[in-house]
């Protein structure tokens, strides 16, 4: 199966739907994950690592692991709080090293 696939599959065991909605609603969630940088190919869905401990913003330290988000405008890594201003914004992980 596919990313794709999955979570068509998912979203028809979860709601009520026929299969044209359940793929409907699997490519939107695709293609926002995309423009969240997610990088999507047939059997994974990657996500980028964030290298700062920190908000850039607000200096708060991230909990490991956190979803945290590159800002292109300023090219910060940000908390989801200091994201929220953000139109433009792409999704990243943190992991303490080591
Ligand atoms: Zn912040």
């Amino acid at each position: 199966m596919t990313v794709l696939e999955i979570i068509e599959r998912t979203i028809m065991n979860e709601i009520i739907c026929s299969t044209r909605v359940a793929k409907i609603m699997a490519t939107a969630i695709v293609e926002e994950l995309e423009k969240e940088d997610f990088e999507l190919t047939k059997d994974t869905a990657t996500i980028r690592r964030a290298a700062v401990p920190c908000c850039q913003n607000c200096g708060r330290d991230f909990i490991s692991p956190e979803l945290v988000y590159f800002a292109p405008i300023d090219g910060n890594i940000v908390c989801s709080e200091c994201a929220q201003i953000h139109q433009d914004r792409q999704l990243r992980f943190y992991v303490r090293e080591g």
